[in-house]
Formats: structure tokens, C-alpha cells, sequence
């Protein structure tokens, strides 16, 4: 590995729809930013491409200035470019107005709209004169880099690019990520044991010999509960447990919870089948049960789901409104202070390609109870079981999990972690301590995507 970090600088770029803090909608918009911020500490030149949404949140970008513009499939594309977290973005903004729609997805044309971004980013690439190394593309809407690029521009000046597509949720899109496999020249997807769960997939089954499993990571700089405004005392596994008790407090405070030594647990989720719905309840009543406090902080696209996480909210706000908080909102600074409060950080997904919250969980010294499943499995080894699947890794126990999809596999991971909060608070804090001292950077992971940048070029 010393000999790729030595290797001259690459240039890398992404052609993504969605980038954090700007246009996060979920775990793609993190690892855009937090990939290509481990890869540019690395020493090399990466830039992303991104669609100009009328809603992207714009105090986040610095030194927006325009930058060209050109003619697209009859379209003025204008380009602007700014900095988002160190990172250098150009943001295409078609005067057709495809991006002026208040929102990221949920256009009835998403489809048309991401397409179109697609081809028109290849077009800036060639136009500008640019020849980067490595085009990366993310899920179905960008999926179509692939194979325009492989039809319509290897002839064009930009022959040295190789293309690399990553796949953050299988379940979104197959039809095109099927296409985009057989055209790109290396494949991944965001952990190992997922990798091997969609394996026997009709899109993913040919093309095996180029598809590997990359764990994502978080940036640690942007998860810092040692710089971090939004929680009230400064923390390290040091002093965990004083940060997380005034954490705790302040979000009580905030959520108008009763101020109490409980413990509390956290769902911090986009709120669809696939993070397991009816798990969420269950695991709500039964923390109720033991005496605990529960807080989740979720959104649902579906209006059917958010209107009955709705009602859940009303009832539980006045069955017990000094220890249950449902906010049906997305809350990215609230999240902060959650991350920081909780002792636990709930996870119970059907299926999960890697997940970030567990992760996020641990950096902020909250132990994470999961349904072992993808990027939950990889990441999260229980204390009474799975010592030496983590010593494996060279790591030691972290948290709480559980199989099967029905509320006693629920129970039995959420009843043994609220009862080790009860029976041992020493104990329960040394576990705090360790999984904050864990490494779930993108150190490592960013390392595994230059060698496979590099194995690309090859
Ligand atoms: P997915 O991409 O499937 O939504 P991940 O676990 O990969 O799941 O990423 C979810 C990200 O979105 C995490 O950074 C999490 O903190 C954040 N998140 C999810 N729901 C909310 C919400 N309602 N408010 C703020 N942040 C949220």
C-alpha cells in the first residue's frame, strides 16, 4: 500500500446527485463527500460533479462563481463552481429547469432528470478540456456515465478515463444498475457481507469477477463530538461519559423529556420497509416497558408511513410524554445532539448495504443494537457473542445484535443491552469508552478504492 500512496496524483471524478451537507438525502450524500475527502488527503485531485438544485443549501458553499456555460440536447447548461468541505464542486444547472423543482428526487421524471445530468456531465468533462483518470458514479442515477461514456466519448479526447460505479441500495433502480455493471470497468458496493447478499442477483452474477465489497466509513472531522456546535460539552473516550451526560441532558432539555439517569435510546432513520418498521415500533414499546427513554428522529417519503408514525407520535406523546419524542422531520443538527445523547443507537434493518448510523453511533460513543444484516454485520459485534468473529478484525466486541425480522429478535438484543445499562454502569461505560477508540474512518476503506482505482487503470 505504501507504494500506491507514492504512486503520482490521480484525478478523480464524481458524477453524483446528492452531497452532504449541501444535498443529503440519505447515506450516498456522506459518502460522496467523505470518500472524496479521504481520497484528496491522500494527494490527489478530486472534483464532483453535482446537479444545481434550486434547494441546495448554499451557506455551505464557498466562492460560488459561475464558470461557463455550453449547449446540451438543445439546452444551455450554465456550470458554477464553489467549495464544499475542501472539496471542489461544478454544479450544471440546465435552463430547462430540471433542477428547479424544490427537491432532489420525487419529480415523477427522476428517471429523465438524472439522465440528462448524466450525459450533460460528460459533455462539461470533454468541453473543459479535462482528462480525468477515473470517472466514479454512484447508484442508478448516475448509472448512466457508464455506458454513455463508453458509446459516446472513449473517442473523444476523454479515451483515458476509466469508469468506476459504485452501488450504495441495489433495491433502487435494478434495471439500470444492471446496464451500468456490464459497461463499467469496476464495480462496488458499500461492505462485504452485502456484496456477498446480492451476489446471486440476476444484475450482479455475471459480472463477479469485477464487483468488490468496499466498507464506507465516516468523516471524522464532520462527526466530531470533540468540535461539534451542536452538543453542549466537548468530548473523547476520556471524558465520555461527562460529555454524553450534559449530551443527554441538554437533549431532554430540548425535547422536553423528563430529566432523568435513564437509559435512552435513539433511532435516527428514513422511516421505509427497509429499515424495518415494525421492528422500530416494537423496539419503542418495549425500551417504554423497561423503563427507558426513546427518541426517533425520521422521515418517511411515503405519506402513509409518515402519517402513521404520526399518530404513534400523538399517542405516545401523551402515554408518555416525559420519556418518548417522535420528531417526523429530517434534522440534521438534532441528529448531532442524538448521536451525542443516547446510550444506544437502534438499528434494526431488514436489509442495510452498509449503514453510516451505527457508525456515527460509535464515534459519538453510543452503542449500537442491530439486526445483523450487510454493513450491520461487518460493523458490529456482539459483547456476548462475538468476540472472536471481532478479534477477527483485530477489534473488540461493540455492541448489541440480533437475527430474524420479528420483535423477539428485537428483544433479545434490546433487552440484554438496557439490562447491561442497569446492572453495570461501570461496565456499560468502559463499552462506551472502547467503541469510541474504534476506527471507522474512511483510513482504511479509502485505501481499498485507490487500489482499486489503480487496478482499473490497468
Ligand atoms: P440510508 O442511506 O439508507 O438512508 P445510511 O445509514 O447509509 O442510510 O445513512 C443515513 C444518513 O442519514 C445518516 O447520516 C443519518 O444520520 C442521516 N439521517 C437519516 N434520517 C435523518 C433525519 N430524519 N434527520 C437527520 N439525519 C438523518
Amino acid at each position: 500500500l505504501g507504494g500506491i500512496v507514492k504512486e503520482p496524483p490521480m484525478h478523480i471524478v464524481h458524477v453524483a446527485v446528492e452531497m452532504a451537507p449541501i444535498a443529503k438525502v440519505g447515506g450516498l450524500g456522506d459518502v460522496v463527500t467523505s470518500l472524496s475527502r479521504a481520497v484528496q488527503d491522500l494527494n490527489h485531485n478530486v472534483d464532483i460533479i453535482l446537479p444545481k438544485y434550486d434547494c441546495l443549501n448554499l451557506s455551505n458553499v464557498k466562492d460560488l462563481q459561475f464558470n461557463r456555460s455550453f449547449p446540451w440536447g438543445g439546452v444551455e447548461i450554465k456550470v458554477w463552481h464553489g467549495k464544499v468541505e475542501g472539496l471542489s464542486v461544478y454544479f450544471l444547472e440546465p435552463q430547462n429547469g430540471f433542477f428547479w423543482r424544490g427537491c432532489i428526487y420525487g419529480c415523477n421524471n427522476d428517471g429523465e432528470r438524472f439522465g440528462f445530468f448524466s450525459h450533460s456531465a460528460l459533455e462539461f468533462l470533454l468541453q473543459s478540456g479535462f482528462h480525468p483518470d477515473i470517472i466514479h458514479c454512484h447508484d442508478w442515477s448516475s448509472a448512466p456515465v457508464t455506458w454513455l461514456y463508453k458509446d459516446h466519448y472513449t473517442h473523444y479526447g476523454l479515451s483515458k478515463a476509466r469508469i468506476v460505479f459504485t452501488i450504495h441500495n441495489l433495491e433502487f433502480g435494478a434495471q439500470l444498475i444492471g446496464k451500468a455493471m456490464a459497461y463499467a470497468d469496476k464495480a462496488t458496493t458499500v461492505s462485504q457481507t452485502y456484496s456477498k447478499e446480492v451476489s446471486r442477483n440476476p444484475v450482479i452474477a455475471p459480472h463477479l469477477h469485477k464487483f468488490h465489497g468496499i466498507l464506507n466509513g465516516i468523516d471524522p472531522d464532520i462527526w466530531d463530538p470533540y468540535n461539534n456546535k451542536f452538543i453542549p460539552v466537548p468530548y473523547t473516550p476520556e471524558n465520555v461519559v461527562e460529555g454524553k451526560r450534559a449530551a443527554k441532558e441538554a437533549l431532554q432539555q430540548r425535547l422536553n423529556l423528563k430529566k432523568a439517569d435513564l437509559p435512552l435510546v435513539g433511532i435516527i432513520t428514513r422511516l421505509t420497509h427497509q429499515k424495518g418498521i415494525h421492528l422500530i415500533k416494537h423496539a419503542i414499546w418495549r425500551s417504554l416497558e423497561r423503563n427507558g427513554q426513546v427518541v426517533l428522529l425520521g422521515s418517511a417519503p411515503d405519506p402513509r408511513i409518515q402519517n402513521d408514525f404520526v399518530n404513534l407520535a400523538n399517542q405516545l406523546h401523551s402515554s408518555h410524554a416525559d420519556r418518548a419524542r417522535l420528531v417526523l422531520s429530517y434534522d440534521e443538527p438534532l441528529s448531532h445532539l442524538i448521536y451525542a445523547g443516547a446510550d444506544f443507537i437502534l438499528v434494526p434493518s431488514i436489509f442495510e448495504p452498509c449503514g453510516l448510523t451505527q457508525l456515527t453511533a460509535m464515534r459519538y460513543g453510543s452503542i449500537p443494537v442491530v439486526r445483523k444484516t450487510g454493513g450491520l454485520y461487518d460493523t458490529v459485534f456482539d459483547v456476548d457473542h462475538d468476540k472472536v468473529r471481532a478479534q477477527a478484525q483485530g477489534l473488540e466486541p461493540n455492541g448489541f445484535n440480533f437475527d430474524g425480522a420479528d420483535s423477539a429478535g428485537v428483544d433479545y438484543a434490546l433487552n440484554r443491552a438496557i439490562s447491561a445499562w442497569y446492572d453495570g454502569r461501570e461496565w456499560f461505560n468502559s463499552l462506551c469508552k472502547r467503541v469510541m477508540e474504534q476506527d471507522w474512518s474512511w483510513n482504511k476503506p479509502a485505501l481499498d478504492y485507490l487500489e482499486l482505482y489503480h487496478a482499473a487503470r490497468k
